[in-house]
């Protein structure tokens, strides 16, 4: 049974972790850095921040924390954001690299070439409250989604480049190729607080 104030870690290792706790904090969540794999123990769920994705394999297997996050991926709730959501996907190309592949997905790192690399843009979204504003950095394009997996939001064609899909929930799994903590709006945090507080 999930508490009502849940304590959601962010992994700490490298990249935007500490707008995300900020923001889950003011959401009503108890928030915890995790820099190591025993930290994981008391949590209800996780957060995968931004970052690089290779960087992120290179801690994560140099201190024997790869495994563990492994079974914590398939167990509890987890939000994953541009590379961790790298991190979740099936199937990671451009280049191939390892990946937990809990989330039914395929994705393409670096999607967007040069001139489209980071972008705002405002997209519509099926979340309650009108369109949302993403900001991307570096961004993977999500190639395929597989039958369980729901898209929430879609990027606009950019650049010849054909829509994809940017906000994805797979049960208790949710991802994001954009970086939602960057922006003022706070519903794809408060989604996955929902996320959480309903899982079972
Ligand atoms: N380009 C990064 C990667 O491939 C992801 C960028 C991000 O997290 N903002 O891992």
């Amino acid at each position: 049974m999930i508490p009502s104030t849940p304590t959601i870690g962010v992994l700490a290792l490298q990249g935007a972790f500490e707008v995300h706790a900020r923001r889950l904090a003011s959401l009503g969540a108890n928030t915890a850095l995790i820099r190591t794999p025993e930290q994981l123990a008391p949590l209800d769920a996780l957060v995968l921040p931004g970052g690089e994705s290779t960087t992120f394999l290179w801690h994560l297997e140099r201190s024997g924390f790869y495994d563990i996050l492994n079974a914590f991926v398939r167990t509890k709730p987890v939000f994953g954001t541009c590379a961790g959501c790298i991190l979740l996907a099936k199937e990671v190309s451009n280049p191939a690299q390892k990946s937990f592949g809990v989330l039914d997905i395929s994705v393409e790192r670096n999607a967007y070439g040069r001139q489209n690399d980071s972008a705002i843009l405002t997209s519509e979204t099926i979340l309650p409250g009108g369109p949302l504003e993403m900001v991307f950095i570096r961004a993977p394009r999500i190639s395929r989604i597989g039958p369980g997996v729901e898209s929430l939001a879609n990027r606009e064609t950019t650049g010849g480049i054909a829509a994809s899909p940017v906000l994805i929930r797979q049960g208790n799994l949710l991802a994001a190729t954009f970086h939602p903590e960057l922006s003022e709006d706070t519903r794809v945090h408060q989604l996955f607080l929902d996320i959480v507080r309903s899982a079972t």
